[in-house]
């Protein structure tokens, strides 16, 4: 048993007191209602939970379970308490080996690392006229594959593209598992993202990078989603998306949750680094990108995230809530993302200037300044 004390974000809004845990939950909140502008002392939020991360510190999970182990401890560091394996295209015999070495890491979490959820599959069942970064692999969904990931790992999303002939069924079959079909890669037209989502595809993956965009006479998948979803992803490292159209996405999804799509080069040094399959990325400025400069994936980190939104003009606890509530309400995980009795003590401690102090995950210290 052991507590916290500052200024906490609960399910019921701000208290400022002491946060107790016992068996790696929430056992009791004993505390006041007030806002954290009465006083000096630390934020404690929910911890980040991160639904699309490759890597980290030199680490690709495209490389198993060591490089798995050093992304979730490095995430850690920086306020994720958890997150989801994220995969890219890859031939199928790659994917089922890959997945059986994740297997290990995602049910016994790694010391002083972050909890795995399960993974996302990026791919391959994308457009190969949208790749962005990802690999040239993509090819039409099967559903004998699909069920053997899911016997070997807890697959949570599926990024696929809903123009591909045949791929209605398979949103329709994922969405009947549990499993979010997501919508994301795509060169589909609006109306295609519309018959999806009423075929139960249930959000859209790093929303305008990747995806047809939005035209007056042609709203494109950006328009379908900035018109129907409840939930998507955005990358806020305000090099994917520009802040107008973050906050145009933020007026018009109710549940927009942020993710860092983090790369392997996330944590590390500006420069040159081999991502796969002999194909080198380049970090500088906070960018991450392929040789013809199309970004691949990210360098941000959650905490950066955070700030980044409050940067922007969001108050605190709804930026904590785009990085913790609706991603795990969007899994259907009711513990995590959130602090109250009973959930995980899954927590971020951050300064006055939201930097980390302290990271909590399970009720065990994976992090101190
Ligand atoms: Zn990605």
């Amino acid at each position: 048993m052991f507590m916290l004390y500052g200024n906490i974000l609960t399910l019921a809004g701000w208290r400022h007191g002491t946060l107790h845990a016992q068996g790696g939950r929430v056992s009791q909140i004993d505390a006041r209602p007030a806002t954290p502008d009465d006083n000096d002392d630390v934020y404690i939020l929910p911890g980040f939970v991160d639904l699309h991360v490759h890597g980290g510190d030199g680490a690709n999970i495209m490389d198993g379970a060591d490089a798995a182990v050093t992304i979730s401890r490095m995430h850690a560091r920086h306020g994720t308490t958890s997150l989801l394996a994220t995969t890219v295209n890859a031939p199928h015999e790659r994917l089922s080996v890959l997945l059986q070495a994740l297997a290990q890491p995602i049910s016994h979490r790694p010391h002083n690392g972050a909890r795995f959820l399960g993974v996302h599959l990026e791919g391959p069942y994308v457009n190969p006229g949208r790749l962005g970064g990802l690999p040239n692999h993509a090819r039409p969904a099967v559903i004998a594959e699909l069920e053997q990931y899911m016997a070997t790992v807890p697959v949570r999303i599926v990024t696929l593209s809903p123009e591909i002939a045949g791929h209605d069924d398979i949103i329709e079959w994922l969405a009947a598992r549990g499993v979010r079909a997501q919508i994301g890669h795509s060169l589909g037209t609006y109306e295609e993202g519309v018959a999806a989502l009423d075929r139960g595809a249930a959000g859209f993956t790093h929303l305008y990078n990747a995806m047809s965009p939005l035209g007056h006479r042609a709203p494109g998948m950006v328009g379908a989603a900035l018109a129907h979803a409840e939930y998507s992803e955005l990358i806020p490292d305000l090099i994917h998306v520009h802040p107008g159209a973050m906050k145009v996405a933020l007026r018009a999804i109710p549940k927009l949750y942020c993710v860092t799509d983090a790369s392997l080069a996330t944590g590390l040094p500006d420069g040159e680094y081999d991502k796969d399959e002999g194909r080198v990325i380049t970090k500088c400025m906070g960018g991450v990108r392929l040789a013809d400069g199309t970004l691949a994936g990210s360098a941000l980190t959650m905490d950066q995230a955070l700030r980044n939104l409050v940067s922007i003009g969001l108050t605190l606890d709804d930026a904590s809530h785009r990085l913790s509530r609706n991603p795990a309400d969007y899994l259907g995980v009711a513990d995590r993302g959130r602090i109250g009795t009973g959930a995980w003590a899954d927590w971020v401690v951050l300064d006055r200037q939201l930097q980390v102090q302290q990271v909590f995950v399970e009720g065990e210290q994976v992090y101190a300044a």
